[in-house]
């Protein structure tokens, strides 16, 4: 079958690689009904993370189970499943605890930009739906994986209650999906930063009440001066830069909270600035799997859409022009159909 490798930075290629199998007894082997690209694909891609072998590249999914090992137990073939991006056996002490993406046994998905992937820990990892999903209800499924799974996550851990005031740093797919989520958490107040006109407006359409188009200390300034002088309650971080970094940080109020999602590149914090600060941090790698049954019954009753995050689909084969496309910030999320 074909798969989509990244053999160095920039050469991200469509070819024929090994079809999946199951290797433990724990495994399930999907047919995907789409799949699509990250904003963390681009790190490898445009040679940020050093690629020191070929990667095969793809963690967000959904799809239809084919096969199962011996040992699965809650899903079985003909089932139409979801699973995080985070390989989890939702029962060791972590994974009780909600935090999956923890999990004593965690890997990461990969080989998922391909017709047909293998999901280790499949009991612990996939969610199956109680039917099988209309069409047009895929690419919100597929978001749930990660996207929209991370967005929620770092609504959640900036503690976004009814009522609050929440501030967005970044503009990508997980940003908007951050504003869905503090949407649905019930916050007064959604405050996305962004410059991009397509971007403005689907924080807009996912429940942003506010846009401020400056960044750094002039987006913090702008932020205080929408929230009487004293920041918000809530800041999710969706970039992982310095500059995203430090913005997010002083936008958020005395005794606030930031849910941090994007993975830190070059990122430092100084130990006396954090001190006296007084705020609260929890962020990395999202639990999706804590999420993934309420989020896919929101999709399934249709209250929401986090699936117009996807603004290009593209045939699996195209997927050079996917990589490209998210790079040069033409497309926010590429899908593709496989
Ligand atoms: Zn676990």
């Amino acid at each position: 079958m074909l798969g989509t490798v990244l053999r160095g930075p920039g050469d991200i290629r469509c070819e024929e690689v090994e079809e999946p199998e199951i290797l433990l007894p724990t495994d399930a082997v999907i047919k995907l009904s789409a799949t699509c690209i990250c904003g963390s694909d681009l790190w490898p891609y445009r040679g940020l993370q050093p690629v020191t072998e070929p990667m095969h590249m793809g963690h967000e999914y959904c799809g239809v189970v084919v096969e199962v090992g011996s040992a699965v137990r809650t899903v079985k073939p003909g089932q139409f499943v979801v699973g995080s991006f985070c390989i989890s056996d939702n029962t060791c002490p972590h994974c009780r605890f909600g935090f999956q993406s923890s999990c004593e046994q965690r890997e990461f998905m990969s080989r998922a930009q391909a017709p047909y992937a293998r999901v280790p820990l499949a009991d612990g990892t996939l969610v199956a739906t109680p039917d099988m999903p209309a069409d047009d209800l895929v690419p919100s499924l597929l978001a749930a994986s990660d996207v929209l799974g991370t967005g929620w996550y770092a609504a959640d851990a900036a503690r976004v209650q009814p009522g609050s005031t929440v501030v967005i740093v970044g503009d990508g797919a997980v940003g908007l999906m951050g504003v869905l989520a503090a949407r649905q958490m019930g916050a007064e107040r959604i405050i996305a930063m962004s410059r991009h006109r397509t971007r403005q407006d689907l924080a807009l359409e996912f429940g942003a009440t506010d846009i401020v188009s400056e960044r750094g200390d002039e987006g913090v300034a702008r932020i205080r001066r929408l929230t009487d002088g004293v920041g918000a309650e809530s800041v999710l971080e969706c970039v992982g830069t310095q500059e995203s970094m430090m913005q997010a940080m002083n936008c958020a109020r005395s005794g606030g909270s930031i849910g941090f999602v994007g993975v830190p590149h070059g990122v430092q914090l100084d130990g006396q600035g954090l001190f006296f600060a007084q705020k609260s941090l929890l962020g990395g790698p999202a639990p999706v799997r804590r999420f993934l049954p309420h989020l896919m019954d929101l999709v399934l009753e249709r209250k929401i859409d986090p699936g117009k995050v996807f603004d290009l689909a593209l045939p699996l084969d195209d997927v050079a022009e996917g990589y490209r496309a998210m790079d040069e910030r033409r497309a926010i999320k590429t899908l593709l159909r496989v």
